[in-house]
């Protein structure tokens, strides 16, 4: 029988059965029996129901609240409480389209996260307060007793106080992005034998293949600066600079799209970082992957090979996401676990219009327009060269910073029983606070290197993203010291490796011990 995966369909995370083989090449894992969670759902019911009748408000579940996702009615959950912003939404600061993409969500920790240094978004929040909800449709994380994410936000908080700094100082950026740009222009002109080099050393086939090579590059680059800022609202103070930067990185010049990235990387990978069945950056099934990145999924032979052949597969990274957001985000409605709230037909428009525009200055331009000298024999080669180098380059930089031997996965290789037991309070709990989690489940490396640290978008400071990704990326390399430090004081271990070649090995590592293990993780299954 195969394992059953509805939460993938929206269907919830809570009722997945999977199913367990007795073969030696299948593993399986969630058995529960159906009584307990029916048990631990309903004493859940009951608490929330008694605090909604002394707070005077209603009870509802998470598919009522995830019914409000919409401008007209706009429903979200924080800590509990599910409160109506409906009225309120041309009022945020931080703009509309955030709330559209929050609507009818659990947003607990995307709350807290992008309001790390002011109190007022609590108070105002409170106002709209309309009743509790009852279950959930993802994992919940431990509460934050300690205080750990609180003493974060203080101290980084005073160092922009002190520093008389602007957190999302957009102009650091815009300087790298020209030159990026100037770059990208030349390479452009080089790689598709523009007719002015002609003659010249640049028209032969090694620059041209040279340029292909830049090129990728530079189509990379801008996606790790300005577009990833942008989409986490760290690229300048309002929502105008966020929406433009963000799709003139990605819309139109990389020929992506911007509101899947919202839902794939903001909505899911940043508050479920390397949580199963919860971030689309990990397989969404237990078995059928070609990637094993977690205990959790059913082994097969071909695993034992993944650290060979995943890496050249990372090549196409560019072109897969050209084509899942099409079929997923717009046309299947979900990103992996994540359900994409209904989208407006500006945002199809949109979606349409800068593909074709893409498609137009990529493509047609430099195969019809006379500056050019290149056919289609020379033009293809040349643009898949491209197409790979930045697949490559955005791959490698996403999986070794939490593809990693030095990362956690939450619920993901943890035995049913320590999940059973979990200090969250139910099966469902992760064993980790939300800060506390994004710190174990991401890896940093090449701290104090600033090539590593342009090339990568300041993703070589994983772990400083995660906590504060509404910081812009050029101020990483100053407040990773000041978490490091409170990391010590709560005894949370921090990880650095020394530069991208050692996080490189520990990704390989990863793939392999997870590609050797299948009677392992079996072991725990008893
Ligand atoms: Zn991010």
């Amino acid at each position: 029988m195969p394992p059953q995966n509805d939460a993938a369909l929206g269907g919830g995370f809570f009722r997945n059965r999977f199913t367990r083989k007795n073969s030696t090449s299948s593993l399986i894992i969630d058995d529960t029996p159906a009584t307990s969670t029916e048990s631990v759902a309903a004493a859940e019911a009951t608490v929330a129901a008694t605090a909604a009748a002394a707070a005077g408000g209603k009870t509802y579940t998470w598919e009522e609240v995830a019914e409000h996702n919409t401008e007209k009615s706009l429903w979200v959950t924080v800590r509990g409480k599910v409160y109506d912003i409906s009225s309120w939404v041309n009022n945020h600061p931080g703009g509309k389209e955030i709330l559209l993409l929050a609507a009818g969500r659990d947003i607990t920790y995307a709350f807290d996260s992008y309001h790390p240094f002011t109190e007022k978004p609590t108070q105002v929040l409170g106002k709209f307060e309309i009743g509790t909800v009852s279950s959930h449709e993802f994992p919940q994380y431990k509460p934050d007793t300690r205080g750990f994410y609180k003493t974060l936000c203080t101290r980084v908080g005073d160092y922009f106080k002190q520093e008389k700094l602007n957190p999302k100082d957009p102009f650091p950026g815009i300087w790298r992005m020209l030159l990026v740009a100037m770059v990208a222009v030349a390479s452009f002109m080089v790689c598709n034998g523009w007719v002015g080099l002609e003659g010249g050393v640049l028209a032969g086939w090694g620059a041209r293949f040279v340029a292909a090579v830049v090129f990728g590059v530079c189509q990379a680059l801008p996606l790790l600066h300005v577009m990833h800022d942008s989409s986490h609202l760290a690229f300048g103070n309002t929502e105008r600079w966020w929406q433009m930067g963000g799709r003139l990185a990605m819309d139109f010049f990389a020929g992506a799209n911007m509101t899947s990235w919202h839902n794939q990387h903001v909505i899911g990978h940043h508050i479920y970082t390397n949580v199963f069945m919860a971030d689309p950056a990990l397989p969404d099934k237990s078995a059928g992957d070609p990637r094993r990145l977690v205990k959790k999924q059913a082994w097969e032979g071909m695993y034992k090979w993944q650290h060979l052949y995943l890496p050249p597969l990372y090549g196409i990274l560019g072109i897969k996401f050209r084509v899942q957001d099409v079929m997923e985000t717009y046309g299947s409605g979900s990103n992996g676990p994540v359900r994409v709230n209904p989208l407006s037909p500006w945002q199809w428009g949109e979606m349409i219009f800068t593909k074709l525009f893409w498609f137009g200055w990529r493509v047609v331009f430099p195969l019809m327009s006379a500056s050019f000298r290149t056919s289609m024999a020379t033009f293809w080669p040349l643009f898949f060269v491209s197409e790979f180098m930045t697949g490559y380059f955005l791959a490698f930089n996403f999986q070794v910073s939490h593809v990693s031997s030095e990362c956690d996965y939450p619920l993901g290789e943890a035995p049913r029983e320590e999940a059973v037991e979990g200090s969250a309070g139910g099966k469902e709990g992760i064993k980790d606070e939300w800060a506390v989690s994004q710190v174990k489940s991401s890896v940093d490396y090449a701290h104090n290197n600033a090539l590593t640290t342009f090339l990568c978008g300041a993703l070589n400071y994983q772990v400083t993203h995660h906590l504060f990704p509404t910081v812009s990326q050029y101020h990483y390399p100053k407040i990773a010291p000041i978490i490091q430090e409170v990391c010590k004081e709560f005894n949370v271990d921090y990880k650095v490796l020394p530069d991208f070649v050692t996080a490189f090995h520990a990704h390989i590592a990863h793939l392999k011990a997870l590609g050797e293990r299948g009677e392992a993780a079996e072991v725990h299954m008893g």
